[in-house]
């Protein structure tokens, strides 16, 4: 099951066959860790479940139908999924890194992986100038994020994916904020999708978890070699929850779109407001190209208000249906100051963020009773 289907099919239906031995419309939870051999290492194709567990296969199956790739590896985390990419590079190897990627990302490449060898660049992603300039012989990898988290950003993915192959680099592409509902970066050009499917694709905030989609067989036997290698996979009720989340995703990210930029409308004309970033209102600086490569502008906005840091703090404080937490994409909305809380582990690089930013993930409630809770927790900022 792939191309012949739309998106919103594939949601429902990618990865999931009846189960062979009970007709069970639903993928098992397989939750074992080894399986019963017929003779000597004579089995069905599963012989431990780091290696490989039906659940995962049926979430790995889905995931690579809705990015419309060949091949897709499920990880225990996004993180665990990137470190499994890096592994491709060898010590000597160069990898071009935007400069406004996850917290986490540039933690793991600056304070990690560049301790074993691996060099690393950071450079403005939404400059495809700066991004040709700052290519290297040894450039193996250019990865980028788009939108970006928490400034949304903007990447073109076809002319970066033009510049990385011209140099013999592959493309990564952490797909997390868009989710494969509003952009298929592999359509574009990329080698690379990644996904923190804690986040869109789980949907419900109840799960932790990773993926990788790719295209080359080669490229993902070696992947699919270090998965097993490395073993930072998810386990089998992980991979339930996350496939169940793929179902509603289609339904979720059209309404996610729907109240944010509802909730974009109401910030930029509010008074206690100085600017608000978010892909589908038309000060976004790369509107344009937030109407060509993706199907929507998501779910995610950030905004900076005119009493900055204080008021900003006032205000995740007061929200009463915007949780205060980390993370986003889950059906609930959340709000959040990134720079002493998700992007703490940048505060002192190139990254850190303006410590009076404030992040919403709008969830899918009803959006007119969250622009009346955003209005009583602005109206107490004076
Ligand atoms: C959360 C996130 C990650 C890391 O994923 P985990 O599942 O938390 O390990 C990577 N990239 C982006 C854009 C994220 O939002």
């Amino acid at each position: 099951m792939t191309t012949n289907y739309h998106l919103e099919t594939l949601a429902v239906h990618a990865g999931v066959e009846p189960d062979p031995v009970s007709g069970a419309v639903m993928t098992p939870i397989y939750q074992t860790s080894t399986y019963a051999q017929a003779d000597v290492a004579v089995h069905k194709g599963y012989e431990y479940s780091r290696t490989d567990n039906p659940t995962r296969t049926a979430l790995q199956k889905a995931l690579a139908a809705l990015e419309g790739g060949q091949h897709a590896l499920a990880f225990a985390s996004g993180m665990a999924a990137i470190d499994t990419i890096l592994r491709l590079i060898q010590p000597g190897g160069h990898v071009l890194s935007g400069n406004d990627v996850y917290g986490g990302t540039f933690r793991l490449f600056d304070k990690v992986l560049a301790g074993y060898g691996v060099q690393f660049s950071f450079v403005d992603t939404t400059e495809v100038t700066a991004v040709q300039a700052a290519m290297q012989p040894n450039t193996r990898l250019v990865w980028l994020e788009t939108p970006t988290n928490p400034m949304l950003r903007l990447t073109d993915i076809a002319a970066i994916a033009q510049i990385a192959h011209a140099g013999g680099a592959w493309l990564g592409v952490d797909n997390t904020f868009a989710s494969p509902v509003l952009q298929r970066p592999l359509a574009l050009g990329a080698d690379f999708v990644l996904h923190s499917t804690t986040k869109y694709i789980g949907g419900h905030s109840d799960v932790v978890g990773g993926a990788v989609v790719l295209n080359d067989t080669a490229v993902y036997e070696r992947l699919k070699f270090l998965q097993n290698a490395i073993g930072a996979v998810p386990g089998p009720m992980d991979c339930f929850l996350t496939l169940r989340g793929i179902k509603t995703l289609a339904l979720r990210m059209a309404q996610h779109c729907r109240n944010a930029q509802q909730v974009a409308h109401f910030l930029a004309d509010h008074t206690a407001v100085r600017h608000v970033i978010y892909p589908g209102l038309e000060s976004h600086p790369q509107y344009e190209l937030a109407r060509r490569q993706m199907a929507g502008p998501g779910g995610m906005i950030s905004f900076i208000l005119q009493g900055g840091e204080a008021a900003a703090r006032l205000v995740a404080r007061e929200t009463k249906l915007f949780t205060l937490a980390e993370s986003l994409g889950g059906v609930e909305s959340l709000i959040e100051l990134p720079a002493p809380m998700t992007h703490a582990s940048v505060a002192d690089s190139p990254l850190a963020v303006d410590p009076g930013l404030v992040r919403l993930s709008v969830g899918i409630e009803n959006a007119a009773d969250l622009i009346t809770d955003l209005q009583q927790a602005l109206a107490q900022v004076r």
